[in-house]
């Protein structure tokens, strides 16, 4: 048969992480084939259409500077967007953009499409083939075997998928696709820890239907921000309104009175559902001393009527649903158009992977995405990115490559997930990285382009234009640091009338930046020419003012380098190192720490006991 079935990578699943797995896989050159169950939903976003926010844009822009798909369809797609925490620190700032579905499924298929070296072939995988310990490929649902060096996982909520609305289940996927049952079976033999979770989504509203004069308006920031570090706003298309509504104490009592249909308390649920995006009923019960919830009434594109109020997720019966909804001020008419559901889903435990997100027991094999226990469409494409990445490498028999905690949220998501494990759907936040003022959005490609490029993954254009950025930051830092103003000029007294305690000396521009109540704005008025780009002046501006914090959580990165640096062999033998406690043994067999940095952030694990790692790694050496 002259058909292709023999390739470096496949990857299984055409969500978030499986796309950008599969792109990151074929431009390093992979040959890469992405077999994913059907082809028109490649990229779909199965619950809100919406990507970035506090914590996720840092993800969005770090999968952008190593050259992955989400940022640039966002840019091409978003028809919302604004900064979220804009009058706070640099580190907490994200960017959040409201998206229209289609027009985010049309970019990524038309990237994917484009993509030299990368296969696409709609089937279920059913199997994988695994040999000696090391996977070799995969056997899809009418029995076509391809072969592969290597193989990512990235099947989402699909495996073993149970939907929920009210006492009623069915098996899927999620709403209008079958689960992936074979595979899942499969996965239950081999030596992984399965275990389930679930999530949910709220009902879907006919605009048509609803009054939004009783609604509070919600617009986007003008101008716009941008997504992709190589984007502009003039891919955007339309921007539109959101709305925002909130829930009744009658919605709260509708919804009381459905507490005995609902599987999450009936018990018919088994699995933990995402903290921090709790259903309604969840909400009504746990905050049982508020009358009322925010709704936030989101459009799902531009030539569709579909509003996804954003805030409802429910897996109550249908006809609580629907009375709850037209409780709501500006819903007492509306039509829903599509129930809410939850899913229930096998998920793996991240403690069986390596920081390369390849699993212990399985060489070659990969899991990426939801699957590993995260919830979200930014948590997912940056573990399929790197998932990609790894795959591509070992395919090469080239070297591994992973970001510390200290480098990338990517970093911390993913030691995180196999260091601690989860019990609940895990989501970023920037409160769950130590070196925020680091890891900022804003700086994500003076982090990561270079290694991407390095990588395979950063193109000509990319890589122009970071060159040209970096080049310019170091012009106008120069140009602040050495430009110096004397308070009897002109330009001090235009400087004078910015500062709370005026010049007794002459000053650089840069050290006018440092103090609290001038801005770059204000340092460009007080001293000639500036940069151009806001992009450059914001970077200038946020490396000059937070230079001290900056460098003194550098020094302590570098500390902690030396033990990041400290390998632990996986088959190391804790049983045999006196003075560890049989808990603390325990702890580490089960994760089995690749570097001491990691040992040390298992719970648990005292500074005693790494103590006594070391040492008898000096005696193994
Ligand atoms: P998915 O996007 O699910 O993609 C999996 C892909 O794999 C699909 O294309 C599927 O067809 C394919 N596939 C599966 N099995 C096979 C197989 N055997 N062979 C071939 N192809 C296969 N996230 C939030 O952040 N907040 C929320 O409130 C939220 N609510 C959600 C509610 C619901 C009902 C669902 C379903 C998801 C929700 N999510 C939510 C999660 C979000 O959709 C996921 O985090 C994200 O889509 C995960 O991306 P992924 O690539 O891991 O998987």
């Amino acid at each position: 048969m002259d058909f292709p079935t023999r390739f470096d990578v496949i990857v299984i699943g055409g969500g978030h992480a499986g796309t950008e797995a599969a792109l990151a896989a074929a431009r390093m050159g992979s040959q890469t084939l992405l077999l994913t169950h059907n082809i028109e939903t490649l990229g779909q976003m199965s619950c809100n259409p919406a990507i970035g926010g506090i914590g996720k844009s840092h993800l969005v822009k770090e999968i952008d500077a190593l050259g992955g798909a989400m940022a640039q369809a966002t840019d091409l797609a978003g028809i919302q967007f604004r900064v979220l925490n804009s009058r706070k620190g640099p580190a907490v700032r994200a960017t959040r953009a409201q998206a229209d579905r289609v027009l985010y499924k049309a970019a990524i298929r038309h990237t994917l499409e484009n993509e030299p070296n990368l296969t696409l072939f709609q089937q279920a995988a059913d199997d994988l083939i695994v040999e000696n310990d090391q996977v070799i490929g995969v056997v899809s649902q009418t029995g076509i075997r391809f072969n592969a060096k290597t193989v990512v996982l990235t099947t989402g909520t699909f495996l073993g998928g149970v939907i929920h609305i009210g006492m009623q289940q069915h098996s899927g996927g999620r709403a209008g696709d079958a689960p992936a049952n074979a595979l899942a079976q499969r996965l239950r033999e081999l030596p992984f820890n399965v275990g389930r979770l679930k999530t949910g989504t709220p009902p879907r509203i006919d605009a048509r239907s609803v009054d939004f004069s009783v609604m509070q308006e919600q617009w986007g920031d003008n101008p716009a921000p941008v997504m992709s570090f190589i984007g502009s706003r003039d891919q955007h298309p339309e921007q539109v309104c959101c709305y925002v509504t909130r829930t009744t104490e009658q919605t709260h009592d509708i919804i009381r009175s459905g507490f005995d249909r609902s599987p999450m308390f009936a018990g018919n649920i088994e699995g933990v559902g995402p903290r921090y995006c709790p259903s309604i009923e969840d909400k009504v019960n746990r905050f049982a001393d508020k009358d009322s919830h925010q709704i936030f009434v989101e459009p799902e594109g531009l030539t569709t009527h579909e509003l996804y109020p954003n805030g409802i997720s429910t897996s109550l019966p249908f006809d609580i649903q629907l009375a709850a909804v037209r409780s709501i001020p500006g819903f007492e008419n509306a039509h829903i158009t599509r129930p809410g559901y939850a899913i229930e889903y096998d998920y793996l435990n991240p403690q069986d992977l390596r920081h390369t997100l390849e699993t212990k027991f399985i060489q070659g094999l990969y899991f990426a995405g939801q699957i590993n226990g995260t919830t979200g469409y930014e948590e997912a494409g940056a573990q399929g990115l790197l998932a990609g990445i790894n795959a591509a490498l070992r395919a090469q028999e080239k070297s591994e490559w992973y970001p510390r905690r200290d480098e990338a949220y990517l970093g911390v998501l993913v030691d995180d997930l196999i260091t601690m494990g989860t019990k609940e759907p895990y989501r970023m936040f920037t409160s769950r990285a130590e070196y925020r003022l680091i890891l900022r959005e804003d700086n994500a490609d003076l982090r990561l382009t270079e290694t991407g490029r390095k990588l395979g993954l950063v193109n000509d254009e990319r890589w122009q234009k970071f060159s040209d950025k970096c080049e310019a930051i170091a012009t106008e830092r120069k140009r602040l640091e050495s430009t110096r103003i004397h308070p009897a000029t002109e330009a001090g007294e235009r400087a004078n009338a910015f500062l709370k305690q005026p010049m007794t000396r002459d000053h650089t521009l840069a050290e006018l930046l440092r103090r609290p109540e001038i801005v770059y704005n204000h340092v460009a008025e007080i001293g000639a020419a500036q940069a151009d780009d806001p992009v450059v002046a914001e970077q200038v501006e946020i490396e000059i003012k937070y230079e001290g914090y900056i460098s003194r959580q550098e020094d302590e990165i570098e500390r902690l380098r030396r033990n990041e640096n400290t390998a632990l062999p996986i088959d190391m033998d804790y049983d045999v190192i006196g003075g560890l406690s049989n808990e603390i043994k325990q702890k580490l067999k089960e994760v089995r720490p690749e570097t001491v940095a990691q040992a040390s952030r298992i719970q648990g694990v005292t500074p005693a006991a790494i103590s006594q790692v070391l040492v008898h790694l000096k005696k193994r050496e």
